[in-house]
């Protein structure tokens, strides 16, 4: 035994282990370490870190290595390590210390947050060594690593075989099952993870603007905002982020008397997950418009010398509208539908990527997955698995019967608010947004076809006819006649 306890090499005892001690890595080998039937190796690069969690934690009966060798050899095979180090080159630097060490069969999980294209990377890497790499998204913060988050693992089936029980005993529950199912292979699962912060991004821009209009058009002040979000949280909007955001509109400010709201600096800050997903989506051909438009207001407002540049060429501002009879209603409604185009379009953008990378991906399962440990934990996501349930083939989660059935009943909400917010110069572009994609999917003719019409004056790019079967080009140049040709190539 070395002096933090470890086994000595001849004696393997941990059926999983953890690499990387800070916040996330100690608080999830704490949660590995009580459940029954783990016995949790771990070990951190500094030993400070490793010595800080044995002296407050040390009754868990944590096997600590002060190298990785000792570490490897504490664990018994098929060795499982999951890391928890900062993503990049962090993670690189302990895959390749652990492949050096680790034998065929053996599993490798990065549970950090990695781009799933670096997942996809080292899985194929590592498979060609016959180790197994599992990226597994894992979403709840640090209160989530230490009492149950929701996991997004990716990787091989053979692998998940081993992993899927210690993560089953570590997620959270919700509605009696564990929040963790196999994504699908390789990179799948740090996609999905990627998509669920997207689709986060997009509801806390749905939040913001449904308080910015409670209080600028509602005349409320934060602490009644935050009984309306109570209210709201006991219907179908039920969901952790309206929960906290109650939380934080009630908060005072210590040093100042107001409301803490007031006294935080508008301008939101971001880990990068949201413009993966943006990007990753556009590539895909997928418009996730709220999520886009999510990640755009946060840029726009962490720009204070623009906005400080138009606000001093401004003569007035528009009159803020009245609120009228229902305001609070309308606002409650414009966000429930505008919830379900973020959603439906992040499912969308998760089918997508099912298509590209050929991921076996339930859909109904990973909305299951989500309803707790994670931030977008939410009642409203056992309709989305109802809705896949009933057909997992449907189009757009727009067409399923009650999502259907819930925008009609908000539609008219929906505009007047959208409305009222322009014409009182409040942006609400996640709302505006939403309704604009829903009116395009609505809308029997798109003007689209003046679109192919430019395309095919400028670049000759061909246009199809409503009436016709082929390929038809305009000679714009020539006597206007058309043509029929190729499609473009160009
Ligand atoms: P972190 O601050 O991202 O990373 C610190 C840890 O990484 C330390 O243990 C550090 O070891 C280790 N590390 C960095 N470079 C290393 C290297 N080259 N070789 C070996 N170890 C190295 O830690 P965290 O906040 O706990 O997050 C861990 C992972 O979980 C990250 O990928 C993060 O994105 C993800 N995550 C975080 C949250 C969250 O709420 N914080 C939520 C979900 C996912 P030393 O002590 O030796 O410096």
């Amino acid at each position: 035994m070395t002096e933090h306890g470890a086994a000595s090499q001849s004696t393997p005892q941990a059926n999983i282990g953890v690499v990387g001690l800070a916040v996330m890595g100690s608080n999830l080998a704490r949660n590995l370490a009580s459940r029954e039937g783990n016995t949790v190796a771990v070990y951190n690069r500094s030993p400070e870190r490793t010595d800080t969690l044995m002296s407050e934690h040390g009754d868990a009966g944590f096997i600590a290595s002060k190298t990785i060798e000792e570490f490897a050899a504490s664990l018994s095979t098929p060795r499982t390590a999951i890391i928890m180090v900062q993503a990049g080159r962090g993670t690189d630097a302990v895959i390749d210390q652990l492949a050096d060490l680790f034998e065929e069969g053996d599993i490798i999980v990065d549970g950090g947050n990695a781009n799933f294209q670096d997942t996809r990377r080292r899985e194929a890497a590592l498979r060609e060594r016959g180790l197994n790499f599992v990226g597994a998204g894992i979403s709840g913060g640090e209160e989530g690593a230490l009492k149950g988050p929701s996991i997004m693992p990716g990787g091989s089936k053979e692998a998940y075989a081993t992993l899927g029980p210690i993560l089953s005993s570590i997620a959270a529950v919700a509605e009696g099952e564990p929040c963790v199912t196999h994504v699908g292979s390789d990179g799948a699962g740090h996609f999905v993870k990627m998509i669920h912060n997207g689709i986060e991004y997009a509801d806390m821009q749905l939040i913001a603007e449904s308080y910015d209009l409670l209080r600028r058009v509602g005349g409320h002040d934060p602490a009644a905002i935050a009984e309306v979000f109570d209210e709201w949280n006991k219907g179908e909007l039920e969901s952790y982020l309206i929960e906290i955001t109650a939380e934080v509109l009630r908060q005072k400010d210590a040093k100042t008397g107001g409301s803490l709201v007031d006294s935080i600096v508008d301008e939101a800050g971001s880990k990068g997950t949201g413009v993966w997903t943006v990007q990753n989506s556009v590539g895909l051909g997928v418009p996730v418009g709220g999520i886009a438009e999510a990640v755009f207001a946060r840029a726009v407002s962490s720009k204070p010398a623009q906005r400080e540049a138009v606000q001093k060429t401004l003569q007035g501002r528009p009159d803020i509208q009245e609120a009228g009879d229902g305001f609070e209603d309308d606002v409650q409604k414009a966000l429930y539908a505008s919830k379900i185009v973020a959603y439906a379009q992040g499912f969308d953008a998760i089918i997508a990527g099912a298509e590209e990378y050929d991921w076996d991906i339930d859909k109904g399962a990973i909305a299951k997955i989500w309803r707790g440990g994670c931030i977008i934990r939410a009642q409203f996501l056992n309709r989305i698995v109802d809705a896949y349930e009933k057909d997992a083939s449907i189009a757009t989660l727009l067409e399923d019967d009650y999502f259907a059935a819930a925008v009609r009943e908000g539609e008219d909400a929906w505009r007047r608010i959208v409305a009222k917010a322009a014409l009182s110069g409040i942006p609400v572009p996640g709302f505006a947004s939403a309704l604009s994609y829903y009116d395009s999917l609505a809308s029997t003719r798109l003007p689209a076809s003046l679109i192919q019409g430019q395309r095919d004056f400028f670049g000759a790019h061909t246009y199809k006819r409503v009436d016709e079967e082929g390929v038809f080009h305009t000679l714009w140049s020539g006597d206007r006649s058309e043509i029929e040709t190729e499609p473009s190539t160009h």
